[in-house]
């Protein structure tokens, strides 16, 4: 059924205008348009600081004429007009030239104390920045279509996003040429009355009035708390509706049993469970038994023993005849898992012998696997004869079938979307069990908007005796001679029988170094800053550092390997597997040790170019030292110099230990998009006017009126409008975001 907002544009602003906006912004109907709202509002009088405009970027100016000269071309037929503009800056006067070529309406219309918006591309001539052929507007042209002058004086000018083609006016002109022919009285709005008028929102009409041409301040900052609030109702109902559904979908019960595989491993566990994993096993096993899917996010630091509490879920599934899935982010990291929970199981891991009783197989199912053994474990998953499949992204793979997949679990979900999550669930006619696990602590807001469709656990407490790690930040830049110690240090844990990490930012070979890319997909969830660095030097590589700790007297005669993404499987698995058996003494590696590698007897970790890495990430890295009972050191060095912006960020992870509190201040020191974005496997935010930390109260209040609107009304009969906003907001890339359910 078409609406108002589906409105054609070429009918409404011409087929000229229609065309720009498609080929710049890409809106097409009068509900593009409309909700293409401007990024902020200009005061009358205000002019835009001229000293930070960006060089060969699209720029929307507010400024004063100060010069104004016309001269004719030396070599060529025409006239130049140069125009110098200021921003009013007190004391030094910021400039910023603009050249026209032959414009009879620039020589005519800029004189000096005429105020103008200007857009156009920043150049640069002479070192002087420069506008060459801006489009403008004059400010004071506007009050020829009837405005009296102190009508316009309060009130705010909208800038929109711009391109040097479709200057911000060019844009606010369509608006309202839209707003004058579309029916605002006659939208639907998706947000229910009793709700608006609980909060004092305005209505959609006068909303989209007030944030495209608003008379005050006071209305744009009333219409966009409207519009957030929309946001986020839409998106947590949208939420709800899909949680609702799937805990109405049919799953496998799998009730704990007696006498099974679980009693048997929970007799021989060598060590107490803590508190909180007997809690969230017992939440487990109660949505295990139960006949619609559990969906639920595990979080907890990193060695809070998540895996103990996964294993112990597969197992209670195998007992009932069932099968598991875990999926893990690479493949070194799948080996791992693989091997430590046969060795966790240890009789009670069955190998492939036809008959044997009283056990499981786990088989491991990866890219990197040979013909052969590959066949064997797709044949061993699909037979059912295996209980437990390891694998990758591998698993997702068509060819691979489950005869009774009961449970999937995914370890350190953000480096899964919800496409491979439902890809697995899709492997079984029943809807598997889902359990995320995560070590990167998740502030609660962030959880409610991309997981919004799972229930939340925590393991907050590490197990007893584990010794704690001291961090100190190493600065090269005053002390250069701290280099020499750093191997010293090492050479001494090497002495006594312990293991070190050396963790570089690059990979660095053959020259064409991009970095990992392992670590390059983590660094965008760690909060990388490799950006603007005043002079961006290369970091520290593997290759580099392999060369340098060769010809390093302190450590002579000692075994070092590498570790990195561009090793094939094979090699990657020998070198984890040299460590982890105590036959290679150093590993110097990049950034895919960050997650799951468990070899208690290292003990030292240092990190070179820690500042390359932000801080979830460092914290995370650290944590696969001193998980063996002796305690842990890790030095983060530096070359920068003692107060730079990035340095605060070493001092900060020396400084706690505490996973959460550090996810806060990584989240502080984050672009609001790499949040989500992350998140979303890669996807850029899909949020317009909402952003999870500054709007969490929102963000809560919207989660708690969703939850009541589904309860009541779980197919939004009573809400069109919601139910419509909320197809369009999940069309067509943010569909893959949630909606699969
Ligand atoms: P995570 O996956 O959360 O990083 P793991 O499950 O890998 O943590 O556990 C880390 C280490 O701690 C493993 O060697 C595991 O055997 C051990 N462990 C787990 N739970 C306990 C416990 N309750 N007491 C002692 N050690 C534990
Ligand atoms: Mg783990």
């Amino acid at each position: 059924m078409a609406t108002e907002r589906d409105r054609d544009l070429t009918r409404l602003v011409g087929g000229a205008s229609a065309k720009k906006l498609k080929d710049h912004l890409g809106l097409v109907t009068a509900g593009d348009l409309l909700d293409y709202f401007p990024r902020r509002y200009a005061e009358r009088g205000e002019l835009t600081s001229i000293a930070g405009l960006p060089l060969d970027s699209d720029v929307t100016l507010l400024a004063r004429v100060v010069k104004a000269t016309s001269r004719k071309m030396a070599t060529r037929k025409g006239t130049i007009t140069d125009v110098v503009v200021t921003d009013g800056a007190e004391g030094a006067l910021d400039t910023i030239s603009l050249t026209f070529f032959n414009s009879f309406a620039a020589s005519r219309q800029l004189r000096p104390g005429t105020v103008a918006m200007f857009s156009g591309r920043v150049g640069s001539y002479r070192g002087r920045l420069q506008l060459t052929n801006p489009d403008y507007v004059l400010l004071d042209a506007e009050a020829e279509d009837g405005a009296s002058a102190e009508e316009l004086a309060g009130k705010p000018i909208p800038v929109y996003p711009a391109t040097a083609k479709l200057p911000s006016w060019r844009i606010a002109q369509a608006v309202a040429t839209v707003l004058g022919q579309v029916d605002l009285e006659g939208l639907e709005d998706p947000i229910p009355q009793r709700l608006r008028a609980e909060y004092r929102l305005p209505g959609i009409a006068d909303a989209y009035r007030m944030i495209h041409v608003p008379a005050t301040a006071e209305e744009w900052a009333a219409a966009r708390r409207r519009f957030q609030y929309e946001e986020a109702l839409v998106l947590q109902t949208a939420l709800a509706r899909r949680k609702a559904q799937h805990a109405q979908l049919p799953s496998r019960p799998s009730p704990a049993r007696r006498g099974g595989l679980l009693d048997a491993f929970d007799a021989g566990l060598p060590f107490t469970l803590t508190e909180g994993q007997r809690e969230v096993g017992e939440v487990l096993a109660h949505e295990l038994a139960a006949g619609h899917p559990m969906n639920r996010l595990l979080q907890g630091e990193v060695g809070s023993g998540k895996t103990v509490v996964a294993l112990r879920a597969m197992l209670q599934v195998v007992d009932d005849g069932g099968q598991a899935a875990l999926l893990a982010p690479t493949e070194v990291l799948a080996a791992q898992h693989y091997e430590s929970i046969r060795r966790t199981l240890g009789p009670l891991a069955r190998d492939g012998i036809l008959g044997a009783a009283d056990g499981v197989e786990v088989v491991l199912l990866t890219g990197s696997q040979s013909g052969a053994e590959r066949k064997r474990s797709l044949l061993a998953a699909a037979s059912g004869e295996a209980g437990i499949v390891v694998g990758t992204h591998a698993l997702l793979s068509e060819q691979v079938q489950f005869a009774d997949l009961g449970l999937v679990v995914v370890d350190e979900q953000h480096r899964f979307g919800v496409e491979q999550r439902d890809a697995l669930r899709a492997k079984s006619l029943a809807t598997p069990h889902l359990l995320v696990m995560t070590a990167t602590p998740i502030p609660r807001t962030v959880a409610m908007t991309v997981f919004g469709d799972l229930e939340t656990s925590m393991l907050r407490e590490l197990p007893a005796g584990r010794a704690p790690i001291a961090t100190h930040v190493v600065g090269l830049a005053e002390n250069p001679s701290w280099e020499r110690r750093i191997w010293a240090r090492a050479r001494e844990e090497i002495d006594a029988g312990r293991q070190v990490y050396i963790v570089c930012p690059t990979i660095g070979e053959s020259g064409d170094d991009e970095g990992d890319l392992e670590a390059l997909d983590e660094a965008s969830w760690g909060g990388t800053a490799l950006g603007p660095s005043d002079e961006p030097s290369p970091a520290a590589s593997v290759a580099a550092t392999l060369e340098q700790l060769a010809g390093e007297s302190a450590l002579a005669g000692t075994r070092i390997a590498a570790l990195h993404g561009r090793l094939d499987g094979a090699q990657k698995a020998s070198a984890m597997e040299g460590f982890a058996a105590g036959t290679t003494d150093l590993l110097v590696a990049t950034t895919v040790i960050e997650v799951g590698v468990d070899v208690p007897n290292a003990t030292l970790m240092v990190i070179l170019d820690a500042d390359r890495f932000g801080i979830a990430q460092l914290h995370q890295l650290r944590g696969r030292v001193g998980r063996g009972g002796h305690a842990g050191t890790c030095l983060l060095v530096t070359s920068l110099e003692p107060g730079h912006p990035s340095r605060e960020r070493l001092d900060a992870v020396a400084a706690s230990t505490d996973g959460f509190v550090l996810a806060q201040k990584d989240l502080e020191h984050r672009r609001e998009g790499d949040i989500l974005g992350a998140s979303q496997s890669g996807r850029r935010s899909t949020l317009r006017l909402l952003r999870v930390l500054r709007d969490a109260d929102v963000i809560e209040r919207a989660r708690a009126d969703a939850l009541g609107i589904v309860a009541e009304d779980p197919g939004l009969e009573a809400h069109p409008a919601l139910k419509t906003a909320i197809d369009a907001y999940l069309e067509p890339e943010k569909e893959v975001f949630l909606e699969r359910g």
